[in-house]
């Protein structure tokens, strides 16, 4: 049994390896807004242009096997009940109208990125539905689906090309000018200007190497250009250095003006000023409201809030020290 648990141990190790390459492919698939294994039906219909309404029927959903497996490994137990396909969403139902900004709460594992997945269709349902504009994303055309919606993560793909390379994924037919204006809108056109290549300096690990926080105003700079009507926002956990934080929030300001955004929160100022909070737990949403009337309720989300987001520091008081002459 020993000698066959190292082969064994060795074989799940290359298969996290090959795993982890999946994964890129899939960060891929997320930059160029096109999931594996999701097509679209020869019958489908456009998404009428502008459409901000996102509607959650009942949903259910399941990892399908070959992503469960991804995550396995022979040691980890809890893995081995994802490769049953456990229930990760159990019934999920809300909207969000157009305009609106929605924070998405809940405890690590709630299924909150699994949520905001389903509506670019990088997975299916597996029961109920969600419907953008009006439309079951799974009758619309995956060009439709893909101009409606910009996603920005925490950790967008660079390619290692240019920068120009880089932000004309997201609009092909993008001039340097409407480049120069979606970097000045996501704060980040001054370091790119300073940068003796500008648009042409190359990024990655060869190139370039830009800081998180710029990653992300680039990420930013990428929805300037592609002006979706829909914004589905995963907010940085990773500590930012205060300057930068600062100016990705200014970029997101500029970014989610007259959108309708879905938000996974993890900064207060979100939850304060979120339209509506979802909290999800279990794959279920087990509270709803504004920020005041959850904290008054005393429920989850008050224990949250106590716990992921009241943490902003408040000022050391000075300590006392007696006056010496
Ligand atoms: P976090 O705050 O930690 O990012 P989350 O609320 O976003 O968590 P999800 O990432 O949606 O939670 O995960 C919900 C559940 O689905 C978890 O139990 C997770 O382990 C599981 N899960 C996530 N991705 C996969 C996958 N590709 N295959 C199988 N199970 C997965």
């Amino acid at each position: 049994l020993t000698r066959l648990y190292g082969p064994l141990t060795a074989l799940s190790n290359v298969r996290v390896d090959v795993m982890s390459a999946l994964v890129s492919f899939d960060r891929v698939f997320e930059v160029l807004d096109l999931s594996p294994g999701i097509e679209e039906k020869p019958d489908a219909v456009d998404i009428p242009a502008g459409s901000g309404r996102i509607e959650f029927r009942d949903v259910h959903f399941r990892y399908p096997s070959a992503a469960d497996v991804s995550l396995a490994t022979l040691e980890d137990v809890t893995a081995l009940d994802r490769t049953e396909g456990a229930p990760v969403l159990k019934g999920v139902d809300f909207t969000v109208e157009p305009g609106q900004m929605v924070a998405l709460v809940g405890p690590s594992g709630a299924g909150k990125s699994t949520t905001s997945m389903l509506i670019s269709r990088v997975y299916d349902v597996t029961e109920g539905g969600v419907l953008v504009g009006g439309v079951d994303v799974r009758d619309a055309t995956l060009s439709s689906l893909r101009d409606t919606i910009g996603v920005v993560t925490q950790d967008s793909h660079l390619f290692h090309e240019t920068i120009a390379d880089n932000l004309r994924y997201a609009q092909p037919t993008a001039t340097d000018d409407d480049i120069w204006q979606a970097l000045t809108g996501a704060q980040i056109a001054d370091l790119v200007r300073a940068l003796p290549d500008g648009l042409d300096t190359v990024v990655g690990e060869r190139g370039y190497r830009f800081s998180g926080g710029e990653k992300q105003r680039l990420a930013i700079a990428r929805l300037l250009l592609k002006h979706p009507s829909i914004v589905i926002l995963d907010e940085a956990t990773a500590h930012l250095d205060s300057e930068s934080e600062a100016a990705v929030q200014r970029a997101l300001t500029t970014a989610l003006e007259g959108r309708t955004a879905l938000v996974i929160a993890h900064r207060l100022a979100t939850v304060r000023d979120a339209d509506l909070i979802l909290v999800l737990d279990g794959g279920r949403i087990v509270e709803r409201g504004r920020h005041p009337d959850l904290v008054a309720a005393g429920g989850l989300y008050a224990e949250l809030y106590r716990t992921q987001f009241a943490v902003e520091p408040t000022p050391e008081p000075a300590p006392y020290r007696e006056e010496v002459e």
